[in-house]
């Protein structure tokens, strides 16, 4: 009899969740399952909050599909005192804006990159103050904390504040967004097929074939100037960099993407 009840909350669980884990991501599942409780209660109040919902009210962005050829490159995790000077260097010379989704504890350590990522015209972004997941039964008030002090040390390095925010891992549910949203932010994943994996160090010619096979205008590429591992991403830049400018592509920040959002809505 247990046993059978296990089975079918499970059912319950995995066809809750279905949608949800259509793909793959980062560090962890793209998507997080619903928030706490009872599996039969889930079942009809978050059954469809995967990504058709949350992209079809713009409350969190994928990619934004646009005619122009414009991509843009995100850096998670940095800043790095070796890796993001290097990403840096590249971005220059190839006069390429990106996004970099900063940890906090990091920015406190090293605000003169975070200074430099601003100057160059890169766009500084909310990734949280420890790299925390949130998964599911996830603290609110701890997520606040998080946003809110990585919030404090970026303004307080760059005397602006950032709009954009990536959950750790991918793992968002609705608490979360709504949290974001409160807080002044839009939640950014990236493009599915745009997931270089490059904090797994699978190869310099893996992560260029991955962003040049698939790149298609809007893309939102994830990279990482952070990794515990050995570092690849600068070394595949090198060769992304100058074959995407071959074809034409512009480099710019997430924020400047989003402004082909509003227009493709409006002539739609
Ligand atoms: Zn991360």
């Amino acid at each position: 009899m247990h046993r059978q009840l296990i089975a079918a909350a499970a059912a319950i669980l995995l066809l809750t969740a279905l949608p949800l884990f259509s793909a793959g991501s980062g560090p962890g599942a793209a998507a997080a399952a619903p928030a706490a409780g009872p599996a039969s209660q889930q079942a009809g109040a978050e059954r469809d909050r995967g990504r058709d919902y949350y992209e079809a009210r713009g409350e969190i962005v994928w990619e934004v599909p646009t005619e122009e050829k414009v991509i843009a490159l995100t850096f998670d995790d940095g800043p790095d005192p070796t890796e993001t000077p290097i990403i840096l260097d590249l971005l220059k010379e190839y006069n390429a804006h990106a996004t970099f989704f900063v940890v906090g504890n990091r920015v406190d350590k090293f605000p003169e990159l975070v200074k430099r990522e601003l100057a160059e015209g890169h766009e500084l972004a909310n990734h949280t103050y420890h790299h925390s997941y949130f998964r599911k039964q996830a603290s609110v008030s701890r997520f606040r904390d998080e946003v809110r002090r990585t919030q404090e040390s970026i303004q307080s390095v760059t005397g602006q504040r950032p709009h954009l925010f990536r959950p750790p891992g991918g793992y968002y549910s609705e608490t979360l967004v709504q949290a974001a949203r409160e807080a002044g932010y839009l939640t950014v994943l990236w493009s599915w097929h745009q997931d270089t994996k490059d904090w797994q160090s699978p190869g310099v010619d893996k992560i260029v074939g991955k962003v040049l096979s698939n790149a298609r205008n809007g893309d939102i590429v994830l990279f990482h100037d952070h990794v515990e591992r050995h570092p690849q991403t600068a070394a595949a830049l090198k060769e992304i960099l100058p074959e995407l400018q071959k074809r034409g592509f512009r480099f710019v920040t997430v924020s400047e993407l989003l402004q082909y959002r509003k227009s493709r809505q409006v002539h739609s």
